[in-house]
């Protein structure tokens, strides 16, 4: 699962004790483990290794350009959905032909940027884009390589609708009938050669079948252009794996791979490339966000904890209702949790909402979740934070971001410093007229 065990009734990440780390950077602070980076990033490649698929993490997932220098060095590429995670992938040393850059709304100056960079491919989501980015190519006296993505109308109904995007209607990619249309108007484009497929069905996706589904109808997408005389040479199947926010409730590596890869050996034997696009399943159980208790309130029957940790900070569970296992990271014997869970049952623990400092009343981490007595000044953590935690945090009530600690082995390096006030107001002293 990961790398944040109890020794002793105390949390550790590999082997720092996390209640010692907070006393020197503070909260609320991410905390990531390289190992497990590493080894949920290897899980992948040797799952998938029969078809030797090129993997490029999703940059959005979790940005942090030590993070991704440490994936490229493992021979990761990069998918990117703007000119800033560009940037990020070029500060990260990623080799430039392993980027694949996808997204609805890439502007002229960011699609420059790409082309100038030469990455790998772009994941076209428009005819009106395509169009665009072969002018562009054209004007820079340039080639690229594109993927057309298309929406094979598979969604995983435990999907959240606000991350569906395989179901037809999306404002993602191309419904499959338009496909070989789309092939046909723009497939001998000189500056931007139409030679691959991409697919991303949404995420997170709790277990294969929705790839499988959507896979086959690629191949026999792929299969009837073959017959119009277009030769797909590369199949990018996205990203979407699960992370483990509860034990046991997400396929592994292995899980996924055991039924994704015999649908693609013969396009693998064929000379076909394959791109796989994870992010949540290598971030995801590699970050926890710690936090602090700042008070106790009993309103009515409920009872609150208060932390220093909320929706500007992690706001999955304001936006899409997730789960997060939050457990004190110091506890008697009796409650080291033996398990991550919704439900545990334990003698002495008690239902709370954990909330946020936000003034909003949708700034909560938890409802009515059973937990170990907490006292003020204890520190809770927040697991399986690692994907889409620090990459969507915000200033929202000008809370400074907070602090991103790396840990490997006895290790621990500061990658992101805490944001002070200064920074909150900065690009604000600049003023000019214009
Ligand atoms: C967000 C995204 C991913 C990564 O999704 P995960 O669920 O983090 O694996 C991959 N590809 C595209 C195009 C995306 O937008």
């Amino acid at each position: 699962m990961d790398d944040f065990v109890y020794q002793d009734g105390q949390l550790h990440c590999e082997q720092v004790n996390l209640d010692d780390l907070v006393a020197r950077v503070g909260t609320p602070v991410y905390v990531y483990s390289q190992r497990t980076f590493q080894q949920h990033y290897d899980r992948m490649a040797e799952a998938f290794a029969p078809i030797d698929p090129l993997i490029c993490f999703s940059i959005k997932s979790c940005g942090n350009i030590q993070i991704c220098k440490m994936l490229a060095d493992r021979g990761a590429g990069m998918d990117v959905v703007s000119g800033g995670e560009l940037y990020r992938a070029q500060k990260s040393s990623v080799a430039m032909n392993k980027v694949v850059y996808a997204g609805v709304g890439k502007t002229d100056v960011e699609i420059r940027d790409a082309l100038a960079a030469k990455i790998g491919y772009f994941n076209i989501e428009s005819e009106a884009e395509f169009e665009n980015i072969a002018t562009i190519a054209k004007q820079m006296g340039t080639t690229a390589q594109a993927a057309l993505r298309v929406n094979p109308d598979v969604a995983d109904p435990k999907t959240h609708a606000k991350t569906t995007t395989g179901a037809k209607e999306t404002k993602f990619g191309v419904d499959l009938e338009r496909a070989i249309r789309f092939f046909e108007t723009y497939g001998h484009n000189q500056h931007l050669q139409l030679t691959a497929i991409h697919l991303h069905i949404g995420s997170p996706i709790y277990s294969a079948e929705p790839y499988v589904r959507a896979i086959k109808k690629a191949m026999i997408l792929i299969e009837d252009l073959r017959q119009k005389g277009f030769h797909v040479t590369a199949l990018d199947i996205g990203g979407g794996y699960a992370a483990d926010y509860e034990k046991g409730r997400s396929p592994s590596a292995a899980g996924y791979a055991k039924d994704i890869v015999p649908l693609l050996k013969g396009f693998h034997r064929d000379g076909g490339k394959i791109i796989l696009e994870p992010g949540r399943s290598i971030a995801g159980n590699a970050g926890v966000l710690l936090t602090r208790v700042l008070y106790l309130k009993f309103g009515g029957k409920k009872k609150f904890v208060i932390v220093d940790a909320g929706m500007s900070n992690l706001i999955r569970v304001a936006m899409y209702d997730s789960f997060h296992f939050i457990w004190p990271t110091n506890v008697v014997p009796a409650h080291v949790p033996t398990n991550r869970s919704q439900h545990m049952a334990m003698d002495g623990l008690e239902p709370c909402d954990v909330v946020g400092p936000i003034c909003e009343t949708g700034d909560l981490l938890a409802k009515q979740r059973p937990l170990p007595p907490v006292a003020r000044d204890d520190l809770l953590c927040i697991f399986t934070a690692g994907a889409y935690g620090m990459v969507m945090a915000s200033n929202y009530n000008a809370m400074p971001r907070p602090a991103e600690v790396m840990i490997s082995g006895h290790h621990a390096t500061i990658v992101r410093r805490r944001e002070t006030y200064e920074d909150l107001v900065s690009t604000e002293l600049e003023v000019q007229p214009i």
